[in-house]
């Protein structure tokens, strides 16, 4: 099994895209990120991370302002809840 690559806990993980789909449409920003491959470019999260996201973070924010994982990692509530699941060591669902 591999670790979450924010909470680095030894979760199943999920893919998340770095640059929502939803965003591709929007013409700056497909722009921006020409040079990348949009479907694969991502990042492999727990659930439970992946849900803190899209709760915390609109798409369009996700696309222009976090779009990578030190962006992501530097959300100030995001950050709390990565520290916080941390503490929570192997809780069985
Ligand atoms: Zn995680
Ligand atoms: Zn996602």
């Amino acid at each position: 099994m591999n670790n979450c690559e924010l909470c680095n806990r030894a979760q199943e993980l999920t893919f998340h895209h770095l640059i929502p789909k939803k965003n591709h449409k929007i013409k700056h920003i497909r722009e921006k990120h020409n040079s990348l491959n949009i479907n694969t470019y991502g990042i492999k999260i727990c659930k439970d991370c992946h849900k803190m996201i899209h709760k915390l973070i609109p798409h369009k924010s996700l696309a222009l302002d976090y779009n990578s994982k030190e962006k992501l990692l530097n959300h100030n509530d995001l950050k709390k809840f990565i520290q916080w699941v941390k503490s929570q060591t192997k809780k069985v669902k």
